[in-house]
Formats: structure tokens, sequence, C-alpha cells
């Protein structure tokens, strides 16, 4: 038997009897917010809220980069691989969203395990919402810091772990433990946005505070500028994924001249990979300009979010949030899996997320809106979930 098969093999059968296995479905991007497999679906579950991925000013600029600047960055930030556009990016970022610096990453997956690997050390505290994104909770736990998760969204409860932290401080006169409040602004699975300006008050000033934006950044707050900007706080840290509403890749990360420089000495995922190319940099400049300028974007999402609801019949119990994701939480697998089956036979590609992404028994569609919908696309979908629901 070689090594790992029995593993392996175990892991997937698990998988396969709990109704977990996962599948990818190789689909081709098409415009306005449809992808296609044989056939063409109105696409409701792509992160692409804004709807820039498929827009002819980013791909131009992308293009423009290409001939610019070559395919590739070729090395690592700090041998050859920053180039002009990453440095005009990152003073663009930190000029729109307030900061002193930004520090380019290939995803926000790596800026995640960067930030938390580099920060923390053993005897510090880190404080998690509980919700956080699997990227958070992994360097979390593999850090060397005691890690605590905070009740969602419950800023009393981060106050009552801070506490608890602040006495084990005072009793061990030799530590100087620090301590990391980390949050998301925008949950990615339920859409809802984190009580930021109370979780602020509470962890000032013995803790520091992360914002994880990856889906408020370009959908909330003035010019877009996300769910801190729209709560009235800056926090030490925000981090800024570009997958998302950017309709790109990668990831930055905001903070003083002190931590940007802390982890360019420091941080192995920032050191040791090589920089994103410098025509997605270049790219990534005019979709932070068309974020900014472009406000009919967010007020698409918004009309589009109250349009799914008006059409919604009311006993469905979708979440009503304030962001362009709403979750439909249906409880087990199976029933999210035969809802998703039901809708893409009419035309409607809407993921079933089910556990461990989520918590057990709340399975769910993640049905997200983005500005390339049309009304209609909206409509068609509220009517068929209708049809689903009555029919079951
Ligand atoms: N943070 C959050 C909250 C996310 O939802 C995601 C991705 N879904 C990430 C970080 C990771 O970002 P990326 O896809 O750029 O790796």
């Amino acid at each position: 038997m070689r090594p790992f098969n029995t593993r392996i093999h175990h892991a997937l059968a698990a998988r396969t009897e709990q109704g977990l296995y996962r599948q990818r479905s190789p689909l081709s991007r098409l415009d306005n917010g449809r992808v296609a497999r044989q056939q063409p679906y109105v696409n409701f579950s792509s992160n692409d809220y804004l709807g820039l991925a498929q827009s002819p000013a980013l791909i131009t600029a992308w293009q423009e980069g290409l001939s610019r600047y070559g395919a590739g960055s070729g090395a690592s930030p700090l041998v050859t691989g920053y180039h002009a556009p990453h440095l005009e990016l990152e003073a663009q970022l930190a000029d729109w969203l307030g900061f002193d610096r930004a520090l380019l990453f290939n995803s926000g997956f790596s800026a995640n395990q960067a930030l938390l690997f580099t920060l923390l050390e053993k005897g510090d505290v880190l404080l998690q919402d509980k919700l956080n994104h699997a990227s958070l909770m992994e360097a979390g736990m593999l850090s060397e810091a005691t890690m605590r998760r905070f009740a969602h969204n419950n800023p009393t409860a981060l106050a009552r772990l801070l506490a608890q932290a602040s006495r084990r401080m005072d009793s061990d006169s030799d530590a100087k433990p620090n301590t990391l409040v980390v949050t998301e602004g925008v949950f990615s699975m339920d859409g809802d946005v984190a009580p930021l300006a109370e979780l602020h008050r509470v962890a000032m000033p013995q803790a520091l505070l992360a914002v994880d934006d990856a889906h408020g950044c370009g959908v909330l707050g003035e010019q877009g500028r996300g769910s801190c900007a729209a709560a009235g706080i800056k926090p030490d840290i925000l981090i800024v994924t570009f997958g998302k509403a950017f309709g790109l890749q990668g990831a930055a990360i905001l903070c003083d001249h002190a931590i940007a420089e802390y982890l360019i000495q420091f941080a192995r995922h920032y050191i040791y990979s090589t920089a994103m190319p410098p025509a997605q940099a270049y790219a990534l400049s005019r979709a932070c300009r068309l974020i900014q300028q472009e406000e009919w974007r967010r007020e698409v999402l918004r009309d589009l979010g109250g349009l799914l609801k008006d059409t919604l019949d009311p006993a469905i119990p979708l979440v009503d949030t304030t962001t362009p994701i709403k979750p439909l939480v249906l409880g087990e697998s199976q029933r999210a899996l035969s809802y998703a089956d039901a809708l893409r036979e009419q035309g409607f590609w809407v993921s079933a997320i089910r556990p461990p992404t989520v918590p057990q028994h709340t399975a769910r569609l993640r049905i997200t809106l983005t500005a390339a919908h049309q009304p209609d696309d909206v409509k068609q979908l509220a009517v068929a979930i209708n049809e689903v629901f009555y029919r079951e």
C-alpha cells in the first residue's frame, strides 16, 4: 500500500457517505452576470458584486498593463518583483482608505495568514469572531498565541474575553502579552455586518483591532470605502481583497508605517512569494478608480436587493441583509442541494453551501447579487424560488 493511501481513501469515502462530497464545475463566464456549462445560467453565486470582472474598462486596463509591463513580475517583492504599478496601487489604496500604508498580497488567504503568523507570538492573545473566515481561524490555531472565539457579532462577549485576558496579564508580571481582535466587516456566508463601532470601542485601547473587509470594500460606505468607513471607525489594520468587488484577484493589508515595515521584514508569505504581475496591479488601480467613481453600481445592488425581497413569498426565510449576500438557510445539506438542482433546471446557478463551510444544520443557498444582473433576472429567480418552496 502506498503511503497515505488508506487515509485518503477513508476521508473521501466519509465525505461521500456524509453527502458532503464537493465537485467543481468547469464554467465559462459570460457578460451580464451569466455563466455557461453547455447552456447559459444566470449566476447568483459570484462575488463579483459590482460586475467589474467582465467590464470592458477593466479588461482594457489589464491589456494595457500587459503591453506596458509584460506578463509576470519575475520575482518576489524584496528581490526584483516590486514595480511602479505596485507602488502606485499601494499609494492609491492608502489614500482612498485613509491609512499610512498598504501592502499587496497574492490572495486574501495569504494576507490573513501573513498578518496573524507574523504579528502573534507565544503568550499573545487572539480574539476572533466565531464565524471568521477559514484563513483567519486556521492561522490563529496554528499560531503560538492563545486563541479564543467570541460569540458572533457580540461586543459583550468580546468585552468578557478582554477582561479575562487582562486579569491573566496582571497575574503574570513577567509576560507582556499583546492582544489582537479580529472580525470580518461583512460575514461571507451570512451577509450580515459586524457591529464595528461597538467592537472598536470595546477593543480600544487594550487591543489592536483588525477587520477583514473582503466583502464590504467596494460595496459599502461612501465611495465604496467599506464597512469600517460606513460605521465611522478606523481599525488598526484593514484587510481588503480584490477577488470580490474589485473583479480581479489579490489582497492588501492597510496599516501604519511600523506594522507595514514589520510585515515587509518578517512576513514569510510576503517575502517568499512572487509579487503579483505588475499588469494586475495596474488593472487594480483602474478598478479602484471605477469603484470610487461609479456609484451607480452600488445603487443597482441596493435596488436589486429590494426587488428580491419584494418578489419572494414572505414565508420564505431569506435573510434580509443590507449587503449583496442573501442567504436562504435551509437546514440539511440534502435540502440545499435539491433547491440548487431545481433552480439550475430553471436556468439559475445558485450554489448550495454546506458544512463544514457553515455550521451543521445550516446548509444554505448563498444568493449573491451583482450590479451586472438585470431586474428581470432577480424577479425570475424569486419566482422560481417561490415555486420550489411550495412544491416541496
Ligand atoms: N477573507 C474573507 C472574509 C473571505 O471571504 C475570503 C474568500 N472568500 C478571503 C478572506 C480569502 O480571500 P482570497 O479569495 O483572495 O484568498
